[in-house]
């Protein structure tokens, strides 16, 4: 039985004989009460009352009021989704995790509608395995997201040791610890901000698209942020995860911009497709491919926190759009910049499958 309720983050006002609801710009409502029959129906929708009560206790007060009526405005409130259904119940999280990721559950709910449960999305969540390619500069501030988020299961890997040259953006690391390797620190640093997070790390260079197989294999989603070797590492990648048809995410830093995308084998296109789109469309492909293969290519690490901050939220919302659903990734078959000078966000390309392709069409037309 649905019981209704206000969302946490929609606050309800009575002003005179005027009912507001929510409080920000453009999603506000006024609703006007002269006689104090919609107070009455607002100060029903508890949590406590299914919508049979609330029809009943209106009815009773107001006779003149139909069923129809109550369940118009009830479907009305639905519609500009200041409800929840309080008779959803998390099948898996216990008190802890309610109150560890209240924060998140209030965010999620934003997304909901009376038929929906917020604790589905963060249990999803939780369910998720994450392969995160790179624990450097933008992968650590990743990693450390994807524990706040509640993901339980992330498979690391990377093969570099802490440089004192790293601390202007890899918030993850102490000094005391320079030289030693960056997964065992990861594992340590975030065993304690998250204690439920099941950090599997692998210590290892990639050497070939089997490395990247066989590190992605049991994950759902594979986050690619490793920049080395520079001029294979996203065939490789490409490589991987079409063969095992995971989605990615992937990016680097550009000096004042940040570039991404995404890809869902066999919807998308892969970096394949999209290197052919390039060629195909115009002679500046050269360049423009040049400036491709140098994404994730931080020659002179000219990288600052607040920068990579700005790439790893915005690649962390697109993971957590494919995992969920709640909301559209906008890279997906797109490659999108944000100029961190302007913090203006758009697609600089976007490409379609290709039948040609090499890597894609091996796959597919089996
Ligand atoms: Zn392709």
């Amino acid at each position: 039985m649905v019981k209704p309720k206000f969302k946490e983050t929609i606050p309800v006002f009575f002003v005179n004989n005027e009912i507001h609801i929510g409080e920000e710009d453009g999603i506000a409502g006024i609703i006007e009460d002269p006689n104090g029959s919609i107070k009455y129906l607002i100060s029903l929708i508890d949590g406590e009352n299914t919508i049979e009560d609330i029809i009943e206790k209106v009815i009773l007060k107001y006779p003149y009021i139909t069923s129809e009526d109550i369940n118009s405005a009830l479907g009305s409130l639905d519609a500009e989704n200041y409800l929840e259904d309080n008779a959803k119940r998390p099948k898996i999280m216990g008190e802890y995790e309610i109150e560890r990721y209240k924060a998140n559950l209030n965010y999620f709910s934003l997304f909901t509608s009376l038929n929906d449960s917020k604790f589905d999305i963060q249990e999803k969540i939780m369910n998720t395995n994450v392969a995160l390619l790179g624990v450097g500069g933008l992968g650590s501030q990743i990693l450390y997201h994807l524990a706040g988020l509640g993901f339980h299961n992330i498979n690391i890997l990377d093969f570099d040791t802490l440089e004192l040259s790293n601390f202007n953006r890899q918030l993850l690391y102490s000094e005391e610890n320079i030289n030693e390797l960056k997964t065992e620190l990861a594992k340590k640093r975030i065993s304690k901000f998250n204690p439920n997070v099941n950090l599997n790390m692998t210590n290892k260079r990639i050497e070939c698209a089997d490395d990247v197989m066989n590190h992605i294999k049991d994950s759902d989603f594979v986050i690619c942020v490793a920049d080395k070797p520079t001029m294979h590492i996203q065939d490789w990648v490409n490589e991987a995860v079409v063969k095992l048809r995971k989605p990615l995410v992937s990016g680097g830093v550009l000096n004042t911009r940040g570039r991404f995308y995404s890809i869902i084998p066999g919807k998308t296109g892969c970096v394949e497709c999209h290197k052919k789109t390039l060629m195909d469309s115009d002679q500046s492909v050269n360049e423009e491919l040049n400036n491709m293969n140098q994404v994730n290519f931080q020659r002179n690490n000219a990288a600052i926190s607040s920068n990579v901050a700005m790439l790893a939220g915005a690649m962390v919302n697109e993971l957590l759009g494919l995992v969920t659903g709640i909301s559209e990734p906008r890279s997906l078959g797109r490659m999108i910049e944000i100029d961190y000078l302007t913090y203006q966000t758009y697609a600089i390309s976007e490409w379609e499958k290709q039948d040609s392709c090499p890597v894609c069409q091996s796959i597919y037309s089996k």
